[in-house]
């Protein structure tokens, strides 16, 4: 039965956190959720628009049906479980990762920030609501009881495609793929798939019992991953076109842009990739229980303003630093999500803006210990991505340093392009056509690998338009 149309309520119901004082101590989840009853609360807030108009639909890249899954909260509100069950099972026609993407999209620029009520109010909070859809469903096993009868996989078709990465666009595209009766095998050069969500994003914004959920579902489908396989390296693409009907590129944007600035080889800096991945891969933070040290001096500069930068920063502060993120631009031009800036403010995280490091300095153990900046003036002209433009000054400031991260962009690494001779462009992005096939035939790209560093829900969308392309070109094949 269609529910009364909802008043209009401005402010969204606020999510629990941990406290400041306990969450900067681990790196356990900052925001708790909601539990069923607020968020039953928060989705009365959603004025239902019909789906061929709603905006956040058009917003969201992967186009869920929004008002349909968060409806069926309320619809439901007597039986919680039927209500998460129907609301998850609109959610996965269009993404297979909830929990994920609930937790890391930048909603603000997406669903949420076409809302209409955040018009006059604060938008409805859409990615916290898909996170509890998915989080009470794996709480109370609804979502394997769902796959059971919803993502089964149909007979085998007798066809196989082999995936390289298993990050975000490798692992939708190979589900994709299971779900229409391929045989799929992901090769993943690291020893632990997941891509940016297992090595990149810390604990306290995707917990690793999150992920590991959410992988389990891909292997249930059938997909085989193999770790420790560096394609250009162990096997070659050509090794895969003669074994398998198509090939799947998703090996993202993983190698780090540097500062080309004297003293950049100094001990104690570190690219946010790498001192990341020490932490959450191999558990450094853990040290001497796991293998990996990480070497930190008390006071941190983070240089950059991204996602990548928030997430090194607050890390830093739960190893016990004093952390400073030093930008060139002013605070309205970051690009990390408006939460992650928020929780490190709180958290304790100084920010700088307007200063370009042009010099890092050492001590006499070849150890970095400040960083000379210049600092900048904003102009009123923008640039292309609509950031004000920056001048120098020619007056500079030095602040103290032991540890420095930098976290200034990333793009693809050139593994492959050296080894199968991809077309790409010069920032090493692979060249696609609009069906996303790479300049060799039967090979097919999504995600960072094609787009630059971007986000987990774009990345999802091109595996799951890549796997559509994938079949039809697999099938056209055995026709002719
Ligand atoms: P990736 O996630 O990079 O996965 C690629 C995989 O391919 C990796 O596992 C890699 O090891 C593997 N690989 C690479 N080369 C090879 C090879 N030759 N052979 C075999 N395997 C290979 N986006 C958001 O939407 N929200 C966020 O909050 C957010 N935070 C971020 C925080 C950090 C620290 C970083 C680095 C990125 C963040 N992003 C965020 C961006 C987002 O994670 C990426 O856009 C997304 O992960 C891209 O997915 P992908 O599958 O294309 O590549
Ligand atoms: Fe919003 Fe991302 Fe969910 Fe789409 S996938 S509805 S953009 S949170
Ligand atoms: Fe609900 Fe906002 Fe979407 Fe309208 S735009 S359906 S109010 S979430």
């Amino acid at each position: 039965m269609a529910r009364k149309r909802p008043k209009l309520i401005k402010e969204r119901v606020p999510t629990p956190e941990r406290p400041v004082g306990e969450r900067v101590k681990d790196f356990g989840e900052v925001n708790l959720g909601y539990t069923f009853e607020l968020a039953v609360k928060e989705a009365e807030r959603c004025l239902q628009c019909p789906a061929e108009y709603a905006p956040c639909i058009k917003g969201c890249p992967v186009h869920i049906n929004i008002p349909a899954f968060i409806g069926k909260l309320v619809e439901h509100r007597d039986d919680p479980d039927k209500a998460v069950e129907e609301a998850l099972r609109i959610i996965w026609n269009d993404n297979i990762l909830p929990a994920i993407t609930g937790r890391v999209c930048p909603q603000e620029d997406q669903c949420e920030g076409v809302c209409v009520v955040g018009k006059v109010g604060t938008a409805v909070n859409i990615g916290k609501l898909e996170r509890f859809v998915a989080d009470y469903a794996r709480e109370r096993g609804i979502d394997r009881k769902l796959c059971e009868s919803e993502l089964k996989r149909v007979e085998p078709i007798g066809a196989r495609v082999a995936v390289v990465g298993a990050g975000p666009a490798g692992l939708t595209c190979a589900s994709e793929l299971a779900k229409l009766g391929y045989d799929v095998t992901i090769y993943e050069a690291l020893h632990e798939p997941g891509g940016v969500l297992a090595y990149g994003i810390p604990g306290f914004r995707l917990p690793r019992e999150v992920l590991n959920c959410e992988l389990d579902r891909m292997k249930e489908l059938g997909v085989d991953v193999k770790t420790n396989y560096i394609v250009g390296r162990t096997v070659t693409i050509e090794d895969l076109l003669n074994e398998y009907d198509a090939v799947f590129i998703g090996t993202g944007a993983g190698t780090p842009k540097l500062l080309n600035i004297p003293g950049i080889l100094l001990d104690r800096i570190y690219s946010a990739n790498e001192f990341l991945t020490r932490i959450n891969l191999m558990k450094a933070y853990k040290f001497p229980e796991y293998d990996t040290p990480i070497a930190v001096g008390k006071k941190v500069i983070v240089i950059g303003a991204g996602n990548t930068a928030m997430d090194a920063a607050r890390s830093a502060l739960r190893l016990g630093c004093d952390v400073t993120i030093a930008y060139r631009r002013g605070r309205e031009d970051m690009s990390a999500r408006i939460e992650e800036i928020e929780h490190a403010e709180e958290e304790g995280v100084k920010f700088e803006f307007f200063l370009t490091p042009v010099e890092f300095i050492g001590d006499e153990n070849g150890k970095v210990k400040a960083v000379k900046f210049e600092k900048m003036k904003p102009l009123d002209e923008r640039d292309s991505r609509g950031k004000r433009k920056i001048v120098g000054t020619g007056e500079y400031v030095t602040l103290e340093a032991e540890t420095v991260i930098i976290a200034i962009g990333l793009e693809p690494n050139r593994i492959l392009l050296e080894e199968s001779g991809f077309k790409a462009k010069a920032d090493g992005t692979l060249v696609v056509d609009e069906n996303l096939m790479t300049s060799i035939p039967g090979v097919f790209a999504g995600g960072d690998a094609i787009r630059g560093e971007a986000t987990v829900i774009l990345a999802m969308g091109d595996g799951k338009r890549a796997a559509k392309a994938i079949h039809e070109y697999v099938q056209a094949k055995r026709i002719s």
